[in-house]
């Protein structure tokens, strides 16, 4: 199993990932993550990698991609979380793979609807002393706007605001529609509905990913 995970910002995509990787056994590269951690080094690079995601621009393809081959390399077996994010990063994986005999086995694009998108991100509430996340809609806190476990009030993410998730929505499928076009034409692409709880989605994409 060698795939990559797409979806829209709120798509669920991560959490959808971390049960994957548990249930098939298969290890995991969020490129996101990656840089966090590469963040909290004092070197050259991590200070490079820093003037990018702290103004959330993408980090030059070149750089992505050194992290990608480096976790990529001759594995049999990979989920990539957060790549490819433009069509040059897609071309570049695809090159590397290809090259060696293990190219991705499929895409898995996670859908969800624009409004629903929104509705779950300005649901989102987080505490600010233990970083546990609710949802106003699916998954609210006991008590109004008060963390279950610190009792602090919650806050709301400056990014979670209606206007700017709609605009990050639209970046995102600007960005991603080549993409999305690039994978369907090799085939690779397989379209999953994001709607619905945690576990229906799993089901969906289990589904997808047994009958390969
Ligand atoms: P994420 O957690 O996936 O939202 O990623 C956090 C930040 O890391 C992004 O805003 C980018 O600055 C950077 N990043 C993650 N993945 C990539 C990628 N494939 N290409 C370029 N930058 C990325």
């Amino acid at each position: 199993m060698r795939i990559a995970f797409l979806g829209p910002p709120g798509a669920g995509k991560g959490t959808q990932v971390d049960l994957v990787s548990r249930e098939y056994g298969v290890s995991v590269l969020s490129t996101g993550d990656a840089f966090r951690a590469m963040m909290k080094r004092e070197d050259k690079l991590a200070e490079r990698v820093r003037s990018y995601v702290e103004k959330g621009e993408l980090v030059p393809d070149e750089v992505v991609f050194e992290i990608v081959k480096e976790f990529v390399d001759n594995k049999d077996s990979f989920i990539l979380d957060g790549y490819p994010r433009n069509l040059r990063q897609a071309e570049l994986l695809d090159d590397f793979l290809e090259g060696k005999g293990l190219a991705l086995t499929g895409v898995v694009n996670i859908l969800l609807d624009e409004d629903e998108i929104v509705k779950r991100l300005t649901g989102r509430l987080v505490c600010p002393q233990c970083g546990r996340v609710y949802n106003i809609y699916y998954s609210p806190p006991r008590e109004d706007k008060l963390c279950d476990d610190c009792g602090v009030p919650l806050e709301r993410r400056i990014d979670d605001e209606d206007d700017v998730i709609r605009q990050r929505i639209k970046v995102y499928h600007r960005e991603m529609k080549p993409v999305v076009d690039f994978y369907q034409r090799k085939g690779l692409l397989f379209n999953v509905d994001g709607a619905g709880d945690i576990h229906e989605v799993f089901e969906r994409i289990k589904k997808v990913l047994d009958g390969k």
